[in-house]
């Protein structure tokens, strides 16, 4: 890839790329980190409080940017923004008009998702895809207030943590798959059917909890909330074997320069 590109491609995402949310919205119904407390219920009205659902207006949405892919076609660059709820984080990401919210996070955190939203210059109405990494009650907790919002959108989880989501529809995904021109990469370990998500033309991985992120190091899943460690670290050589410049994660701080180095070092710990 030329130069050129590359530098413009990471002007692009310092502009719009930044976790700058630093309103932590931390609701009654915080779990503890990666609980396995998968029981949600969607809400009697299946609406959510109007007063949080509200709508964030785009009247100073960034333009969009497009990028010459190889064949000559333009294609809209990715645009993502971390949902920073404290200990634990969600992502919104855009391409063009279109957005996909990879996890829910906990309950009562829809204003912080209104200001991911509304920094990629996007809103709830853009939402066409949920894609959930895997069924811990902190990435799937806020999935009922999410739907109360954008009650067509698409909800994905791992076929083999689908269970845990009850009478929520949800498609199965797999590695392999992909959804919004987003790749799929089946990480299983933390849970049986963990997934992450890489973007290879925006050099971006969303980790989910197949890898941590404390004090500027990457650690492999925490070994206390998942369900099979050797699975776990096999899963930590898969994502170092992706090329990306930024890897986030669900706790802990977005690394945005030599993610993809980063990883590597951790698993040539683990191999
Ligand atoms: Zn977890």
């Amino acid at each position: 890839m030329p130069e050129l590109h590359r530098l413009q491609r990471r002007a692009f995402l310092t502009q719009y790329g930044k976790g700058a949310i630093g309103v932590a919205v931390l609701g009654p119904s915080i779990l503890a980190a990666c609980s396995s407390d998968g029981d949600i219920t969607l809400p009697a009205t299946g609406v959510a409080d109007p007063e949080t659902a509200a709508v964030t207006p785009q009247d100073d949405a960034p333009e969009t940017t497009l990028e010459a892919a190889p064949d000559g076609q333009q294609t809209a660059a990715l645009r993502w923004e971390r949902v920073n709820m404290g200990f634990v984080s969600a992502y919104v990401l855009a391409r063009g008009s279109e957005v996909t919210v990879i996890d829910a996070g906990v309950s009562q955190n829809l204003p912080v998702f209104d200001e991911a939203l509304s920094a990629i210059g996007a809103s709830w109405n853009d939402v066409g895809h949920v894609i959930l990494t895997h069924n811990h009650g902190d990435h799937v907790g806020g999935l009922p207030e999410i739907i109360g919002v954008v009650p067509k959108a698409k909800i994905y989880i791992g076929e083999a943590d689908i269970g845990a989501l009850g009478s929520i529809e949800a498609a199965p995904i797999n590695d392999g798959d992909e959804i919004f021109g987003l790749q799929i990469i089946g990480s299983p370990g933390h849970t049986p059917g963990h997934i992450s998500v890489f973007d290879a033309d925006a050099g971006l991985l969303v980790a989910g909890d197949a890898i941590n992120e404390r004090d500027g190091l990457v650690l492999g899943p925490n070994p206390d909330f998942s369900s099979d460690m050797t699975q776990g670290n096999a899963s930590v050589l898969r994502l170092a074997e992706r090329q990306y410049e930024t890897v986030v994660f669900g706790h802990g701080n977005p690394i945005e320069t030599g993610g993809s180095d980063a990883v590597i070092a951790l698993a040539q710990t683990l191999s």
